[in-house]
């Protein structure tokens, strides 16, 4: 284990130890000295040497006390603000903006992260994140495709998404069993969003992929009878995986309409 630590299981520590990997992670980030960066997890500093070295001073949410410790030790507070806690409940609005986010996360909580940083998309300018390769494909995967789902609408509703490059388990100590991958988001400009209600549409989009076998006249029965699909120009013997985001978002729209 690299300088000693054992790593905690619980919070889903696989270090970076590739100098490949780890430069061209920063190469993507390209910050400037001028940046608002936050890492999320800079456990043993394997990004976060590098990125200081780029852009002078980091914010870092970090939950392991042992690592915190480390942290203090290692860097000074005109380097790095250190956020003591949970990246879950970390208010990262209170971080100024416009905020780069970065990290190679805990696996075991990205995708509650990637929900919770969608609420303060409006104060991001951009997030680049490793992640477990199929939580990637998920997340940029189209109409369609298998791995097209709930992840996939919701976050591309928020954010335009790339697949950056795919990074080996032996690129880690300990080498985690599955590939990652290094992921792109950058918020939509806020005029794009024509959701009317996103909480609903959160429902809605959770009804239409939780039996993926049955169709949109089963699924979303709650919401829709055979005038809606007709007024929508949808037909309801498909399945919710065909389809697209702006489909979902005319859906909601269209509830809110009729209750009003
Ligand atoms: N950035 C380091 C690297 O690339 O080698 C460590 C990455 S490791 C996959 C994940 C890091 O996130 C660890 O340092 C871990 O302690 C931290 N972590 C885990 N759960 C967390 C949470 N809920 N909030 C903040 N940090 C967390």
């Amino acid at each position: 284990m690299p300088q000693g630590h054992i790593a905690r299981k619980r919070f889903g520590q696989n270090f970076l130890v590739d100098r490949e990997i780890i430069a061209r992670i920063i190469a993507s980030i390209a910050a400037q000295p001028s940046d608002h960066v936050v890492e999320i997890g800079p456990g043993l500093g394997a990004l976060t040497a590098p990125l200081l070295a780029a852009c002078g001073h980091l914010h870092v949410v970090e939950i392991d006390r042992d690592l915190i410790a480390r942290l203090h030790q290692t860097y000074s507070p005109a380097q790095i603000t250190v956020h003591e806690g949970d990246a879950l409940k970390f208010d990262f609005g209170s971080l100024p903006a416009p905020l780069r986010v970065v990290g190679n996360l805990p696996y075991n909580i990205s995708t509650p992260l990637l929900f919770h940083l969608a609420d303060f998309a409006e104060r991001v300018r951009d997030m680049t994140f490793m992640l477990q390769k199929e939580v990637v494909e998920r997340m940029v995967a189209a109409p369609g495709d298998e791995a097209y789902g709930r992840l996939s609408v919701m976050l591309q509703y928020r954010f335009a998404m790339a697949s950056l490059f795919d990074v080996p388990g032996d690129a880690f100590r300990p080498a985690p069993k599955v590939t990652s991958a290094i992921v792109y988001m950058r918020p939509l400009p806020v005029e794009s969003l024509q959701c009317r209600d996103t909480a609903l549409m959160g429902r809605i989009v959770t009804a239409a992929f939780g039996q993926r076998r049955k169709t949109l006249r089963n699924t979303l029965a709650a919401w829709l009878v055979a005038e809606d699909y007709t007024l929508l120009g949808i037909d309801a013997g498909q399945r919710g995986e065909r389809l697209s985001v702006e489909d979902y978002v005319r859906i909601v729209n269209h509830v809110i309409g009729r209750q009003r």
